[in-house]
């Protein structure tokens, strides 16, 4: 089995590191004889969404955001058809506002993909915390960092989880993130999928299911991740 996975602009949207996520991906994918490609795309670049079983979308400054945006227009078409076929995506703070409709700035209006039915409006102050959301679906809370001055909304959409603690979305309604159909966007950057392998594993099995029809992910030992996990839970919650 194998599958590739596209970091879309590397060189823009890799704020705190997002790359890290690709590397935890391709690892947990080796440790069970799964393949993993990394395809790196720069704003030049064409995207053969077809080629591809997850993309990561990672975090920027406003001004980057803003640089991609212009970009984006050009392979909305083909991203929105490629995450309504139930293609797999995970994107990060800046990468995350993209996906929406716009992300509004007081330097102006930033144009997202409108892959998903939420909007970002700048606010001040920032919203900066460690954080910890908690969703059924996965078997332990999920744990991070968040830094944003935007604030999403989401609508009725699904969230990715309930703040526990920290800001979430907008520190308003208690939703972070969302899940859409295969796309899951999220305010915790950084080590992301290193700290909570319960989501990585999530990425890769709906991949695979994707691609194979079904998927049995054969468990790692995360004795270290669930330990850490834990401490993250119990100093904040
Ligand atoms: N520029 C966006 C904001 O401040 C996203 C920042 C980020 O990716 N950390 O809301």
């Amino acid at each position: 089995m194998k599958i590739t996975i596209g970091h879309l602009y590397p060189d823009l949207l890799n704020l705190y590191g997002d790359r890290g996520n690709i590397q935890c991906m391709r690892k947990r994918c080796e440790w069970r004889g799964i393949e993993a490609e990394i395809r790196e795309f720069q704003l030049t670049d064409p995207i053969d969404f077809a080629e591809l079983d997850i993309v990561l979308l990672g975090g920027g400054s406003d001004r980057e955001q803003m640089l991609v945006c212009e970009k984006l227009k050009t392979i909305q078409k083909d991203f929105k058809a490629y995450v309504e076929d139930n293609g797999v995506v995970i994107a990060v703070c800046g990468g995350y506002q993209l996906l929406g409709h716009y992300y509004d700035t007081d330097d102006g209006r930033i144009e997202g993909l409108s892959l998903v039915d939420l909007y970002t409006e700048q606010g001040s102050p920032r919203l900066i915390s460690n954080i910890v959301i908690e969703n059924e679906l996965f078997s332990c809370p999920i744990v991070g960092f968040e830094n944003h001055g935007g604030r999403t909304y989401i609508g009725d959409n699904q969230p990715l989880g309930r703040v526990k603690f920290g800001f979430g979305n907008n520190g308003k309604d208690g939703a972070e993130g969302i899940l859409y159909k295969n796309v899951v966007g999220t305010y915790l950057h950084g080590p992301l999928l290193p700290k909570n392998p319960q989501v990585c594993d999530y990425l890769i099995k709906k991949a695979l299911e994707r691609k194979y029809g079904s998927a049995d992910l054969a468990p790692l030992d995360d004795s270290q991740e669930l330990e850490a996990n834990r401490y993250i839970v119990e100093r904040f919650c």
